[in-house]
């Protein structure tokens, strides 16, 4: 069992701080992704979590025990990097046994090791063969059989998949995951591909300049995205911000556009001033009527469905409809939503009302 609990964490370095205070617990068994775009600090918070990096305060729980001062090889967490990285004088068989001959492991117990996880990653055929000599997937495979030969209590990676085409990386991806589903170890990935950790993660953190935005299940993230900046950055196309002026009050269950009424699920919570509608593209509804006017701008067609440009007077929305639907750039349609899927902001503190 790995449960990790991260308390109040931060990380300065100099003047600048990479990590700003973050908490969050990952559960025994999980999937975890840190997800945010490029210097964000994931890399930072998985490398305090795994002991390559020292907090400047905060707190770093591991099954209860406060691991924050240790040092990596007193945490049991096997940290994946570039998955490339493989010892290319050795074999295959070599490769994998390392870690656990380093640890002084009899040569039987280390030859069932072995054998075990070249079963797990399906990758018995090669065990004898030159590192040299594989193909990208089996050598990805091979340094997920070192990094788990030796049972560690939790995996740390950082961007495994980032330096592969981006057919392969859906494949690879698919197989981490049959992988973790296979063995249940904790562990925390980074990427700042917000498919990827959709698709992969139990659950996301979702960080900004060495904040988190948000933290939950990926479809709770997708749906109700908790500041503007999720919402932005999570989908693709991503969600349609709407800005006006305005006003709304605890109960309200409509926002006034000008003078457009669009229907939204009841609030909680009230503001004025500065605010945006949020509507995810394919819970946009183009046609002869709805709240607003706009114009078609531009189609893209993508298959199964195509993306619709409309210009509002409220900012340009783009809509998912099917492909076979009619829209012409020129026109003029009505646009509607579905009003239980529609999110509103307070744009001037970024966070989503309630
Ligand atoms: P990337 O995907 O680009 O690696 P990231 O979200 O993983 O981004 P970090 O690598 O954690 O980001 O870096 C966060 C910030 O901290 C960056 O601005 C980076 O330049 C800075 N930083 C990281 N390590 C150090 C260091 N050792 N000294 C100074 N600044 C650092």
């Amino acid at each position: 069992m790995a449960e990790i609990v991260v308390s109040d964490l931060r990380k300065e370095f100099g003047a600048f701080t990479a990590v700003q205070g973050s908490s969050f617990t990952v559960r025994d068994g999980e999937f975890f992704m840190l997800l945010g775009p490029s210097g964000c600090g994931k890399t930072t918070t998985l490398r305090m979590i795994a002991g390559l990096e020292l907090p400047t305060s905060g707190t770093i729980a591991i099954d209860g025990e406060d691991v924050s001062q240790r040092p990596a090889r007193q945490r049991d967490i096997a940290f994946v990097f570039q998955m490339f990285a493989l010892y290319p004088h050795m074999n295959v068989r070599r490769n994998i046994a390392y870690p656990l001959v380093s640890q002084g492991m009899s040569r039987s117990d280390v030859a069932a090791r072995v054998a075990e996880v070249a079963g797990v990653l399906r990758i018995e055929g090669v065990l004898d063969s030159p590192v040299g000599g594989l193909s990208g997937g089996d050598r990805q495979r091979v340094a997920l059989a070192r990094a788990i030969v030796r049972r560690p209590k939790a995996f740390m990676m950082d961007e495994p998949l980032g330096a592969l085409d981006s057919e392969f990386r859906e494949e690879m991806a698919e197989e981490l995951r049959a992988l973790h589903d296979r063995i249940g170890a904790t562990t925390v990935y980074v990427t700042h591909d917000q498919l990827e950790a959709m698709q992969m993660g139990d659950k996301i953190v979702v960080m900004n300049h060495g904040v988190i935005e948000q933290f939950g299940a990926p479809q709770d993230i997708y749906d109700h995205p908790a500041t503007l900046f999720v919402a932005d950055f999570i989908g693709s196309p991503p969600m349609n911000l709407l800005r006006f002026e305005g006003a709304v009050a605890p109960g309200d269950a409509v926002a006034r556009l000008g003078g457009a009424s669009v229907a939204l699920p009841a609030l909680r919570q009230g503001a004025r001033g500065a605010l945006a509608l949020g509507a995810r593209p394919e819970h946009v509804r183009l046609g002869d009527d709805g709240p607003l006017r706009g114009r078609i701008e531009a189609t893209e067609y993508l298959g199964t469905t195509q993306i619709v440009t409309v210009e509002t007077g409220f900012g340009r929305l783009r809509a998912r409809l099917p492909a076979a639907a009619q829209a012409t750039p020129g026109e003029h349609v009505g646009v509607g939503f579905v009003a239980e899927t529609l999110s509103l902001f307070d744009a001037e503190t970024g966070r989503a009302l309630r």
